[in-house]
């Protein structure tokens, strides 16, 4: 039998050396706490430094250049800066490309940070909250947290919040890997382009919406008053669907699901890859409105609004798990009922009957795609909710068994690619094969756009409408 080490007393012991340890690193912690205040600074001094040497050669002729147009060198942008200090925001002045190399020179004289919140003008420094107002206790940067978001249309807390995540969390480390992923987004970003309000992929209507105006037609359709007498025969409820590249990919082939797409009241624009694909059509896609991150703000908001949601698919008590991690979130939250997605055919009418008698407002269905959508439009004019949709694995990933992808993978556009290493012998085929082959047919889009009329009654409908040719 292993016995217990025999702990000396005194000096030699082990007690005494972790005394001596945490006594070291008492003592050391000013010093610490001073590095990490500096380190930063001393960073962006450095980088802004290098950055303003090496370009010397091309600060120059744009100087020359400014003060050939103009007659000044700079010109400057009053600011909101540290500790609410005004500062001026420098760049080039008049016309042409490297205007904002200048913003260097503000890192330089500390006026600005390499990462920090935004520069805010005065108007918009004024209008922020006081329990917002800890983004003024640091410099604001050359790139933000949520502009890098909002670059890969993921900025859906919104800027207070990521700026208060961003202070608070702040380390040297996060702030590196902040500035590398803004490095990559800008350089495969950037670029401006026209922002449609209806993007074509396929000849499929897909709404260029943003997360809180698709969350507010959900909430505001939901309403008793928006559809009628919940139930009718005819109506139903609206059906809202998200695509990703793989959804199109089998709308692309599978006759009866880009129907059920067509007749959509709104399709919903999920994942990087459809922003990827406007980029290619030249067009900007206004925001990656995906289920996932749509998830706990339709909660907040259903909460708020009085709506209660019924959800339905995924294993046995995992639907039950994501909306009590909800409930646990916003109390007020009413579910209205939950059950798996694993039923026979026999058991459907039964299943609708519970989920009509649970009288939830807004039905969640998450069967994978395209089976919930086909399943939501077969059984739509039977169901008495008044706003369904098909939601995928979110129920998993809410649960908590399936974990999501970090935030900075996120940021990256990479989520795909961690659902691919958790389970890559059922994902292969979607990113592997499915990814490439998406962005190859929307090339073959490009080359020939005459083959993919959008129908005349959703391209007339705009955004804000309903996209199907029945406006219902
Ligand atoms: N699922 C279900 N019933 C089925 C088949 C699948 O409820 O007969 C669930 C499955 O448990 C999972 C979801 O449907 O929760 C599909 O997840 P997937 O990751 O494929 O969805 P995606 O978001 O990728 O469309």
């Amino acid at each position: 039998m292993a016995q217990k080490p025999v702990e000396i007393p005194g000096p030699l012991g082990r007690a005494a050396r972790a005394r001596r340890r945490s006594q070291a690193q008492r003592a050391l912690a000013p010093l610490r706490a001073l590095l990490s205040a500096l380190l930063p600074r001393l960073l962006d001094v450095v980088l802004s430094l290098a950055v303003l040497l090496l370009s010397s050669p091309l600060l120059l002729a744009r100087g020359l250049w400014s003060l050939v147009q103009t007659g000044a060198v700079l010109e400057g942008e009053t600011m909101i800066g540290r500790f609410r200090v005004p500062f001026r925001r420098l760049r080039f002045s008049g016309r042409g490309r490297l205007r904002e190399l200048a913003l260097w020179i503000n890192v330089l004289l500390g006026d600005m940070a390499v990462v920090g919140p935004r520069p805010l003008s005065r108007e918009e420094a004024l209008a922020v909250s006081v329990a917002d107002s800890v983004r003024f206790t640091t410099r604001p940067g050359l790139v933000s947290p949520f502009r890098l978001r909002r670059q890969v249309g993921i900025a859906h807390q919104g800027e207070p919040a990521l700026d208060r995540d961003f202070v608070y969390g702040q380390s040297l480390r996060g702030d590196l890997g902040l500035a590398a992923r803004s490095v990559v987004t800008g350089v495969l970003g950037g670029g401006a382009r026209e922002t449609p309000p209806l993007l074509n992929f396929f000849g499929i209507p897909i709404l260029n919406t943003s997360m809180a105006e698709a969350v507010r037609w959900i909430i505001d359709t939901s309403a008793a008053s928006a559809t009628g007498e919940p139930g009718g025969p005819l109506l139903g409820p609206r059906q809202l669907a998200f695509v990703n590249p793989d959804c199109l990919n089998i709308a692309w082939r599978h006759a009866g699901y880009r129907q059920v797409l067509l007749a959509a009241d709104r399709v919903i624009p999920d994942g990087i890859g459809i922003h990827i694909g406007c980029r290619m059509l030249g067009q900007s896609l206004r925001e990656n409105v995906n289920g996932t991150d749509m998830f706990p703000l339709l909660c907040e908001a259903a909460a708020a609004a009085g709506r209660s949601l019924y959800l339905l698919g995924a294993r046995p008590g995992i639907a039950a798990a994501a909306g009590e991690q909800m409930r646990r979130r916003f109390p007020a939250l009413e579910l209205a009922g939950a059950r798996d997605g694993y039923f026979s055919e026999d058991e459907e009418p039964a299943v609708i009957e519970a989920v009509n008698a649970s009288g939830a407002d807004i039905l969640l269905v998450a069967f994978g795609a395209p089976r919930q959508d086909l399943w939501l439009a077969r059984h739509r004019a039977a169901l008495s909710a008044r706003v369904c949709m098909g939601v995928g694995g979110l129920f998993d990933f809410y649960s908590g068994r399936v974990r999501r992808a970090p935030a900075w993978m996120r940021e990256l556009g990479l989520e795909w690619a961690y659902r691919l290493l958790q389970e890559p012998g059922r994902m292969w085929r979607r990113y592997v094969i499915g990814n490439p082959l998406f962005l190859l047919r929307v090339w073959r889009q490009l080359q020939h756009p005459e083959r993919f009329p959008l129908p005349a009654s959703g391209a007339a409908s705009g955004a804000g409408a309903g996209q199907s040719g029945v406006m219902r």
